[in-house]
């Protein structure tokens, strides 16, 4: 019998131990009351009838991580074991509050709004530089025999920019075709005389606008010039776009909005949304010529042109 009680006592010992690590401060189990009889044994206090050792003050330690406690503690046989509340049973009882779970705060993560061209030294957005010569300047200096690039050798005519030199909008294509190289100017054919069109429709004339191509001479074919030919040419343009300073700039079709953008980004992606050009607002999309053979795509056109009109109707 001895031995049995040594049993339970070291049993309920780590039960109470389990306990604890739960975090009970204090137990209504409603037990029966077990009697332990012994002849030989004298109970000192007769209420007593469960005489418990003293157990010894647990030090806060380290919880070590048991896997399953209920599993290393209730396998036991015991009849005492058997007769504690379940520990499912524990958790629900008021009066054992359940251990409370660290919260674990995540930090929302929001995005930091910087401004592309904002640094440590302010704002260093580029601009168009400074021009001290004039539209008349550049032709000059381009020449009408002009032989920087391979494109001079099937070409008519050397195809300069036209317009108003202080236009607020300008078009930008990608070459010549067979008319402008015949007439010398710049969207005069069928694709020349939608563009007259879709400026109209935003209630411009032709005559307000400034037009040019990256390259001024037609390319063999109707071909895309070739990088080593656009690198000879483009410079002449972007001379006169810090000449003209215009408020928006249409690039039309996917060779010019590349090549002045300097990407590799499709007008597809591309157009719709205005982009910058040293402070300028480019707007892509699609050239005339491509409307020509495929006029649905002249609505998405349209609405490009009316985001162009707002902007310039906002500026005034
Ligand atoms: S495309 Fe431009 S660089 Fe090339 S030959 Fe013509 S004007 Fe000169």
């Amino acid at each position: 019998m001895n031995e049995d009680l040594s049993i339970l006592i070291s049993e309920l010992r780590e039960q109470v131990l389990y306990l604890q690590e739960l975090g009970v401060t204090s137990l209504n189990a409603d037990l029966p009351e077990i009697k332990v009889q012994s002849p030989k044994s004298k109970i000192q206090n007769p209420k007593s009838e469960f005489v418990v050792p003293d157990i010894p003050i647990i030090q806060k330690t380290e919880p070590q991580k048991v896997e399953n406690p209920q599993s290393s503690i209730r396998n036991s046989n015991s009849p005492l074991l058997s007769r504690l509340p379940k520990l499912s049973e524990v958790s629900a009882q008021k009066d054992f509050p359940t251990p409370i779970q660290p919260r674990v705060e995540v930090m929302p993560k929001k995005p930091v709004e910087i401004s592309p061209t904002e640094t440590l030294f302010g704002d260093i957005s580029q601009t168009l530089p400074e021009s001290n010569e004039t539209l008349a300047d550049i032709k000059a200096e381009i020449g009408p025999d002009c032989t920087r690039c391979t494109l001079c050798e099937k070409r008519t005519q050397v195809v300069n920019s036209v317009g108003k030199p202080t236009a607020k909008l300008m078009f930008i294509g990608e070459a010549p075709g067979a008319d402008e190289d015949a007439k010398g100017e710049p969207f005069v054919g069928r694709a020349g005389q939608l563009l007259n069109k879709i400026i109209e429709a935003i209630g411009m004339k032709r005559e307000d606008v400034f037009i040019g191509n990256v390259n001024r001479c037609r390319p063999p074919q109707n071909r895309q010039p070739l990088p080593d030919e656009v690198v000879h040419c483009k410079p002449f343009l972007l001379r006169e776009i810090a000449i003209v300073r215009p408020k928006v700039i249409v690039v039309l079709g996917n060779t010019a909005c590349q090549n002045l953008l300097d990407t590799k980004v499709g007008i597809t992606k591309l157009r719709g949304n205005f982009q910058d050009y040293f402070g300028v607002k480019v707007m892509p999309t699609f050239h005339p010529a491509y409307l020509l053979r495929d006029p649905s795509k002249k609505r998405e056109t349209w609405e490009d042109m009316k985001n162009v009109r707002d902007y310039l109707n906002s500026l005034e």
